[in-house]
């Protein structure tokens, strides 16, 4: 606990730590908590899985006090990770009671309007956000601490005018922090429109690269999809996740690894909220052992133990496939990135390997079995959501 103590964290929060058994700080913990309970704004270089909730955390539980307003706001693009955020917050906050709120699309607002009057941290996206500042619902006059988490993501999503707007409704006395897996010049730019003298501080992801091990197959079209049956049925394996690069590829892989007899659940964001619930709660719970997701979905997700992830679709931007390698071979654990590109994926594999550099093994396809699969009749429309997902 001396690590965490000397970083400066107030007693109740340390208390919430042990019981977590963290042994020591990650890298980011390390050179920014001392800034956040310094009061200066910071700009953290560092994706989910670094360790940066506790960051923002300690900051946030110190300086809020029970039933005085609102006094943090954490904007975070997608929903699972608002609940995440809330979820882990309400861990730490353990032995010093805070009364913490996710507020999302997707689920009825006036359950919401009700627990916001007494709310002291709220943590929301910023399409729902910006509907209760609209309805007068939320009253932010006493926010102290404002978060932007995977801003990059946030604007990526196109939320970038209702974040605005948001910021601007803080009070301008107040500290900001920003986290970004990426610094690109719009995170930039908005880090110099509304940050005091922002302290920038990066770490290395929480992914261990000696730990990971990244191979791919070349693979023709009409194979890929029973090779990806065959490994995972021939590979040991904890929870695997398989991305893909569209909605109805998604529910075209899980339906037909379905089929095939592999425990597959697809999630993504045309799914009702309860539905998405659902399969992670299986999903944690061991029920299913296979998640079919798109990237939007799979953002922010803090899922532990993945052993293996799948390209089923290689990502078009080198920048999702170090996001979706970075679910597997975290702290300290082993873990394997297979990548099935048939003639399909050649483009973007190609930007892939030339952006990273990064060393991906080839390997020769195993006798594969083919098998049946079943096409989809028509593409289903997923109604796009004021949240803002598109994928
Ligand atoms: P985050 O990036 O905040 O979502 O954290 C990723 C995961 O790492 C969460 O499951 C945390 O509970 C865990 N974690 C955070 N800090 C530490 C630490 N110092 N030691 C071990 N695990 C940690």
């Amino acid at each position: 606990m001396e690590y965490f103590r000397k970083l400066g964290i107030i007693e109740p929060i340390l208390k919430s730590i042990k019981e977590e058994n963290f042994e020591k700080p990650t890298e980011i913990q390390e050179k920014s908590i001392p800034l956040v309970l310094a009061g200066k704004d910071v700009i953290a270089g560092a994706a989910t899985g670094s360790g940066k909730t506790l960051v923002f955390g300690s900051g946030i539980i110190k300086n809020s006090e029970r039933g005085k307003g609102i006094q943090a706001l954490i904007l975070t693009p997608t929903r699972e990770l608002a609940e995440q955020n809330a979820k882990a917050l309400t861990k730490f906050s353990k032995y010093k009671p805070l009364e913490i709120v996710a507020v999302y699309g997707g689920l009825s607002i006036s359950p919401q309007i009700r627990v916001l009057r007494t709310a002291d941290i709220v943590i929301g996206t910023p399409g729902r956000m910006l509907d209760h500042i609209e309805r007068r619902t939320i009253e932010l006059d006493n926010v102290k601490i404002l978060v932007l988490d995977e801003a990059d993501r946030m604007l990526d999503m196109g939320f970038i005018d209702d974040v605005e707007k948001i910021i601007r409704k803080c009070p301008m006395k107040r500290q900001t922090l920003l986290f970004s897996a990426t610094i690109p010049a719009d995170i930039a730019h908005l880090a110099k429109k509304y940050m005091k003298d922002p302290v920038k501080v990066s770490a290395e992801s929480y992914v261990d690269p000696k730990k990971l091990t990244q191979i791919y197959y070349d693979v023709p079209d009409s194979l890929k999809f029973s090779l990806l049956v065959y490994l995972l049925k021939h590979e040991k394996s904890g929870l695997v996740m398989v991305f893909c690069n569209t909605k109805r590829n998604t529910d075209f892989v899980a339906n037909n690894l379905k089929l095939s007899g592999v425990d597959a659940l697809p999630i993504h964001g045309g799914f009702s909220q309860e539905k998405r619930n659902m399969a992670m709660r299986q999903f944690h719970t061991k029920k299913a052992h296979v998640l079919v997701c798109t990237d939007v979905a799979a953002r922010g997700l803090d899922i532990r133990d993945v052993s293996h992830v799948y390209n089923y679709d290689t990502p078009r931007e080198s920048k999702q496939y170090i996001h979706r390698i970075g679910r597997t071979a975290r702290a300290g654990k082993e873990g394997i990135a297979i990548s099935l590109v048939s003639p399909r994926d050649y483009d973007n594999f190609r930007r892939v390997l030339i952006d990273n550099a990064i060393d991906i093994t080839k390997k020769e396809i195993p006798n594969v079995e083919k098998v049946r699969i079943r096409w989809m009749e028509k593409p289903k429309r997923y109604g796009e959501r004021h949240t803002g997902y598109r994928r």
